[in-house]
């Protein structure tokens, strides 16, 4: 792959690069779209990365359909499709770990630990190998999205980082590999925590800017869905992911509920169109 990447490189072609762990959906074809947009040649790469799963996390039923994956990409006219085995990208001698800092302890990073270690690893391994200009990533994962920034500039990447908005189905549900596992009662409810997210941002348009009084408009929606527990639901600044003393426009409101067994993330900028 990086030979081929290098390639490509020297013969001036630019590439953009699209890192997913497969089980792909209209949020992944998005990015790729944009990326196909955007450069002469365009990577794409599959890999369930398991240095991103905590012990009880989901690695093994992480939906795996390679070829079904590999259809809809050469679909979207990929130059390449990058499916590294796991001992490849992380062969027996493998020793060395991004540590991702301290935007790593809030939200997600506060519930999974070392998610983001995991995540930045594979990363910069995944931006090494494919030599992009330009890598595509989902508003969706939002903290992953300011961590990923975070790497590029620490580590003075010659990379820029696109960010795409959150592809949602009709109802409001954001697109996720993971809603695969909703119960049909689970996916029938799923749809309120983005109602939770348009009812925040609009009480923010209204002009409420106390972090607690928007975290709990939209608390009060998530609390109806049956069987679900509220990991966080919290006011965010987007670069420092702090909790600001009031909300500003640009300002994140992030949540993380579980249904079941099943954790969902969303999340919207206050005072945008939604992203
Ligand atoms: P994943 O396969 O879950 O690791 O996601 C790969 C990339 O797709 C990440 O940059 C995600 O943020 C992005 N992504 C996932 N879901 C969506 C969505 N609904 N809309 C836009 N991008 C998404």
């Amino acid at each position: 792959m990086q030979e081929q990447a290098i390639a490509w490189r020297h013969a001036g072609d630019d590439i953009g690069f699209v890192p997913t762990m497969g089980a792909l959906h209209g949020g992944h074809e998005s990015l790729v779209t944009r990326a196909r947009k955007e450069n002469r040649r365009v990577i794409a790469s599959i890999f369930v990365n398991p240095a991103q799963f905590g012990p009880n996390e989901d690695l093994d039923a992480y939906p795996r359909p390679f070829e079904a994956d590999r259809a809809r990409l050469a679909a979207l006219g990929v130059d390449a499709i990058f499916h590294p085995p796991v001992d490849q990208i992380y062969p027996p001698a493998f020793k060395t770990h991004v540590d991702p800092g301290p935007l790593a302890e809030a939200l997600e990073g506060k519930i999974r630990p070392g998610h983001f270690a995991g995540v930045l690893t594979v990363v910069l391994k995944l931006f090494n190998l494919t030599q992009p200009k330009r890598a595509y990533f989902g508003q969706k994962d939002f903290q992953q999205l300011v961590l990923v920034r975070q790497l590029v500039r620490d580590f003075g990447l010659p990379i820029r980082i696109v960010a795409c908005p959150t592809v949602r189905q009709p109802d409001g549900l954001a697109l996720s590999s993971r809603n695969a596992y909703l119960d049909p009662a689970q996916r029938a409810a799923a749809p309120a925590i983005s109602r939770a997210l348009d009812a925040a941002a609009k009480a923010f348009a209204a002009g409420s800017t106390q972090p607690a009084e928007l975290e709990s408009v939209a608390r009060s929606i998530l609390q109806g869905i049956p069987g679900s527990t509220i990991e966080y639901a919290a006011v965010v600044d987007e670069t420092t992911l702090r909790a600001p003393s009031r909300a500003i426009a640009g300002s994140v409101l992030a949540v993380a509920v579980k249904l079941g067994s099943t954790r969902l993330i969303d999340n919207v900028v206050l005072g945008a169109e939604r992203l």
